[in-house]
């Protein structure tokens, strides 16, 4: 365990707080005022710095640009009524940046040293937190190559940055989802369980396509034959089947989301049963065929329960229950907003 970290702080002379419009915040485009960057070169983290948001300079060469060695991480900060600010479960994030860090052939971080310097500069920036409901800071820690060269091969300098900003929910409907069957977004032996911006670059042309056939998201199917459900856009995809939690199983090929954990976690306390392994297409249509699945969604940090409306198969249409009506995802989310909004005891010790 590090004592604490050593970060040089620059604080802004013109803060942005006084005049953004915390009633409209589009994901992703609101950033707080500060930022952290640190420097890998020579085997080591070094020069630990928060300072004003804002672009910085790198040569045009850096191969993060060229071979696309980079990743990032997703997790969100609450502000409680009493004014006391949590991380949700930033260990596990910790845990996947190193697994992407690792696939990348780029360097890892002590798990406490990502931690601490993310609570570092949630901590300068407090003020952006939003308190309305179902608002939430969102934070981007990243990480890609700076050596300014263009041989393929892994670079010997990184830089590991984080941004910050105010959200509001993600999806404001149920989603109309459209299993996909010619496209692939992970491969057996790629790097599809890793956070690497590559592939969400190749997860856009298909998202786009299903978008114009009016279609909100992806079921993602496996590279091999599109039999099985693998994720659903960009988060896990989960279902109540036969009473039972049902999601793929995570592997090569599907991203372990933290969110998903905590609702795997949630459905054991309360004994309904959990099944992680393959989950057929078929099965899946079956059971919208005959009322056995009772609910579908999406689980991410940035959606996080994003209720399935109806799912469309080789242009066969499925409409599913009213999502207010479903009473598993309608439990997890009062019991997580309770966990993260401080409105009940934090019995599993998911808040840092
Ligand atoms: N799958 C993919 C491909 C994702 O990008 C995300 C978002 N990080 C998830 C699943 C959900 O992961 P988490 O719950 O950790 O946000």
């Amino acid at each position: 365990m590090i004592e604490t970290l050593d970060i040089q702080i620059t604080k802004t002379t013109q803060p942005r707080l006084q005049e953004t419009d915390f009633d409209n915040l589009p994901f992703g485009k609101t950033f707080s005022d500060h930022m952290l960057m640190v420097d890998y070169a020579d085997g080591e983290w070094k020069n630990f710095q928060i300072l004003p948001y804002g672009d910085i300079s790198l040569s045009p060469a850096i191969s993060a640009l060229h071979y696309g060695q980079a990743f990032f991480e997703g997790i969100k900060a609450y502000k409680h009524e009493d004014g006391k600010v949590v991380i949700f479960r930033p260990d596990k994030n910790a845990e996947r940046f190193n697994r992407s860090a690792e696939r990348l052939c780029m360097p890892t971080i002590p798990e406490d040293v990502f931690v601490q310097s993310i609570a570092a500069l949630v901590d300068i920036d407090r003020g952006w937190i939003p308190t309305k409901a179902n608002h939430a800071l969102y934070i981007r820690p990243f990480m890609f190559a700076t050596d300014p060269y263009l041989g393929v091969q892994a670079s010997t300098t990184y830089k590991y940055m984080v941004l910050t900003g105010p959200v509001g929910p993600y999806f404001s409907k149920p989603l109309r989802v459209k299993i996909e069957s010619h496209y692939t977004r992970a491969a057996q032996g790629g790097m599809g369980f890793a956070k690497a911006a590559g592939n969400y670059a190749s997860s856009m042309m298909p998202a786009k396509k299903a978008v114009e056939e009016g279609f909100d998201q992806i079921i993602w199917t496996d590279g091999s034959n599109h039999e099985f459900i693998e994720e659903m856009g960009a988060a896990n995809a989960m279902f109540i089947l036969d009473g039972k939690l049902v999601t793929p199983s995570t592997g090569d090929t599907i991203l372990k989301g933290v969110t998903r954990d905590t609702v795997i976690k949630l459905a054991q306390a309360w004994g309904i049963p959990v099944e992680e392994r393959k989950v057929a297409v078929a099965e899946i249509i079956e059971g919208a065929k005959n009322g056995s699945l009772t609910d579908a969604f999406g689980a991410g940090t940035a959606a996080t329960i994003a209720p399935v409306g109806s799912i469309n198969y080789n242009g066969e249409e499925f409409t599913l229950s009213d999502p207010l009506t479903r009473e598993f995802s309608q439990k997890v989310l009062k019991t997580l907003d309770d966990i993260r909004y401080g409105r009940t005891e934090d019995t599993y010790g998911w808040n840092y």
